[in-house]
């Protein structure tokens, strides 16, 4: 073991896999979280950056990442390869089959984390405790029906440590905004197929981000219980209600 640096930010030397549990060096589970647009995968890279400028070794995981390829991708234009997980992935023998090939992995980012199956929280939090990885999850708070997505709700409940993005994103009424509204054909929906507006619009299709049919926007509290999209969405001043 060697002494880590006065000015290290990393808590302890990083022993090789084999090691691990031999060195109660404490990991830790932080979940960062917000609204969409506010730079999570911006702040994901970054945490990514400052690490490996540590010497330490990390694996990405996203899911469905809006690029298409398996990446974590930023609306700023930074990108990094990443590994595409599914609900079935147990991300412990993920970790363990890297270090079985001999891969060095000291932490995990996990980008879009809201979509994790709150039993992959769990496995992450093991992989913290008893394997030392430390692990940075970034994903949005609520879905468009402002409730908390499931895995985002198992980070809450699990995490060391708990941010919420400062990067404030506003409404296009200028006030903060947190909550993510689904639009279809132009028209606020707040509940999983049951559309907003009578009968005229498409079911919504989840996870799209299609021109035209579905699409979202963060709306303060104000505005998103009133379903007002602003002047620019569905004309000025307009509820878009029959
Ligand atoms: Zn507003």
């Amino acid at each position: 073991m060697t002494e880590h640096e006065p000015e290290d930010d990393v808590p302890t030397s990083v022993p090789a896999a084999g090691d691990r549990r031999r060195f109660p060096a404490p990991a830790h589970l932080v979940f960062f979280h917000g609204p969409m647009d506010c730079g999570k995968s911006t702040l994901a890279l970054q945490v990514d950056h400052n690490q490996s400028r540590q010497g330490r070794h990390g694996l990405l995981l996203t899911q469905g990442d809006r690029s298409g390829s398996p990446r974590i991708s930023s609306r700023v234009g930074l990108s990094q390869d990443a590994e595409e997980i599914g609900a079935g992935t147990d991300l412990r023998l993920l970790v363990r089959s890297r270090w079985a090939d001999g891969q060095r992995v000291d932490y995990l980012i996990v980008d879009e984390a809201q979509f994790l199956d709150p039993a992959q929280v769990d496995q992450l939090a093991e992989l913290v405790d008893e394997w030392h990885v430390d692990v940075y999850a970034f994903g949005l708070t609520t879905d468009f029906r402002s409730r908390l997505f499931p895995g985002t709700q198992r980070l809450l409940e699990v995490a060391d440590t708990v941010e919420r993005v400062q990067v404030q994103v506003l409404c296009w009424c200028g006030l903060p905004a947190r909550l993510n509204a689904r639009v279809v054909d132009g028209v606020m929906v707040r509940e999983g197929a049951t559309v907003v507006v009578a009968d005229t619009a498409p079911p919504p299709v989840p996870g799209t981000g299609e021109a035209g049919a579905v699409r979202y926007q963060v709306l303060c509290r104000r505005h998103y219980v009133r379903g007002e999209l602003g002047p620019t969405a569905a004309g000025p001043g307009q509820l878009a209600l029959p």
